[in-house]
């Protein structure tokens, strides 16, 4: 016996959810499935901790700096690791329960609690119950990858999951991987007073980005005092008392760091191995993601899927996102494409950097006559007024259409100030229109017409 359902949710992600509002709203009868805490990674291990953590390491960093403000303190700052974890468990312990109770007032809904499994391509098995389908919608999302390191099954490491449970101030915390997961660890732990090493096997920190900002952030975080071993590979794990010690190859130059805690930040993998996708006949590519199409089908009819799992974002935006896009094709008449979006994201160390686009090599690679504007933080009134100076912004421009490329804000406020360069290219307009705006004073975004008014031809392309 299978109960019939109009459409399945399977995970409560950051699309999940909302497609089922507006599908139960639209009076489809919905089943939801969780098998885990409800929002997935961005409410209870991601986003919304980690920042809510954040936003308490930065307290500290400015506790520190309070004279340089002329502001005096009773004593030396003191960290309460239990009240940070509290903080960071209330707020994210709203946000999720805000998603259980509005997923369970829905009209024409179900949530189960349970993990799924498909049985067929219509069909999904709960423990010992069975539902049926013609509409499933897959919002799975992922887990940290763990590398296969020599001795790493005999030493008790954490993720980004597992410190969610820490109240505790680590010792020494020593973090494997030098990208935006570890790098936000890595500068809150060590605002919290912990020692921090960041082991990086690439030559250089979030190699995705241009080389001056990967060059940048690794002074910010030097400057705090974490050590970075770039080009390093870590060999092997062990436990040594109370302690492991990582051995690291450096281009054939050994040596080891000696931590209480190690953090594992190398990664994601697609929740796509237990979910019985070949019952279903659903592909996957080589590293599990489940393949689809611009409008986020998989190659079986009925069976869509969002977020994280199916490789094409990576971000509660984009996971947000492909939930609009499936609403709007199947419920507005109004066909919406993944490829319509502009790659945007934000990495938030102190200070953020938000960027969108193309980067600089990304363009150079293009071939165009590119135009480059950049500016120092230095040189951003509200910076110094704040004494939070370290970084710059550069912008990319095509020299024959005037359309923005991309731009990177690393900067107080960068995360915020980049949406208007965002929303310029969205329109799809010059990015004299940004030029020409009149912004407010003191901001960030003030000096952005004025970097474009410095363009010059970028070197290098012909
Ligand atoms: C430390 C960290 C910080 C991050 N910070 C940011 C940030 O600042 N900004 C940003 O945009 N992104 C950030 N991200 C990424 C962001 O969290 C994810 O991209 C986002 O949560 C989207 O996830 P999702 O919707 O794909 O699914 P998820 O949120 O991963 O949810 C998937 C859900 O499916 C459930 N599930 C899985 N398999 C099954 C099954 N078989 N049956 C039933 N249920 C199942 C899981 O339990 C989970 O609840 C961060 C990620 C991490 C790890």
């Amino acid at each position: 016996m299978s109960i019939v359902y109009d459409a399945i949710v399977i995970g409560t992600g950051q699309s999940g959810p909302f497609l089922a509002r507006r599908l139960s709203l639209a009076g489809r009868k919905v089943a939801v499935v969780e098998r885990g805490l409800f929002g997935g990674t961005c409410v209870n291990t991601g986003c919304i901790p980690t920042k809510a953590m954040v936003a308490s390491a930065y307290a500290a960093h400015m506790a520190r700096r309070a004279a340089e403000f002329g502001v005096t303190l009773g004593g030396p700052v003191g960290i309460d690791m239990k009240r940070v974890k509290t903080r960071k468990d209330e707020i994210s312990g709203a946000s999720s329960h805000s998603v259980e109770s509005g997923l369970r007032k829905l009209p024409n809904c179900t949530v189960y609690q349970g993990h799924a499994r498909f049985e067929s391509p219509h069909d999904v098995r709960i423990g010992d119950l069975r539902i049926t389908a013609d509409q499933i919608f897959l919002n799975v999302g992922a887990r940290a990858s763990v590398p296969s390191i020599s001795g790493l099954d005999q030493v008790s490491y954490l993720t980004n999951s597992s410190i969610m449970h820490v109240d505790f101030l680590p010792k020494h915390l020593v973090i494997l991987g030098g990208s935006y997961i570890g790098l936000e660890f890595a500068q809150m732990y060590r605002r919290f007073g912990s020692e921090v090493t960041v082991i990086e096997n690439g030559p250089r920190l979030i190699a995705h980005e241009d080389e001056d900002i990967s060059a940048a952030i690794l002074d910010i975080l030097q400057r705090e005092g974490i050590q970075v071993c770039l080009g390093t590979q870590c060999k092997s794990v062990a436990k040594q008392g109370d302690d492991i010690v990582a051995s690291l190859d450096a281009s054939g130059t050994v040596s080891e760091v000696r931590g209480s805690h190690l953090l594992l930040a190398v990664g994601r993998r697609p929740n796509t191995d237990d979910l019985g996708l070949e019952k279903a006949g659903v592909a996957v590519d080589s590293h599990g993601y489940i393949v689809v199409d611009d409008q986020l089908r998989t190659n079986v009819a009925g069976i869509w899927a969002l977020g994280d799992c199916n490789g094409r974002g990576g971000f509660t935006h984009t996971s947000y996102n492909d939930f609009e896009i499936l609403a709007a094709n199947l419920l507005d008449n109004d066909s919406r494409k993944v490829s319509d979006r502009i790659r945007c994201y934000a990495l938030f160390i102190d200070p953020p950097l938000g960027r969108a686009g193309m980067s600089e090599a990304e363009a150079r690679k293009t071939g165009r006559k590119i135009l480059i504007g950049k500016r120092l933080m230095t040189r951003v009134g509200r910076a110094v007024e704040k004494s939070e100076t370290l970084g710059f912004m550069k912008i990319l421009i095509d020299a024959d259409s005037m359309r923005i490329l991309g731009a990177a804000i690393l900067g107080t406020g960068g995360d915020e100030a980049i949406h208007c360069v965002l929303d310029v290219m969205y329109a799809d307009k010059p990015y004299t229109v940004i030029q020409r705006a009149m912004h407010i004073h003191p901001t960030v975004s003030e000096l952005i017409p004025t970097m474009l008014g410095e363009l010059q031809l970028l070197g290098g392309v012909s």
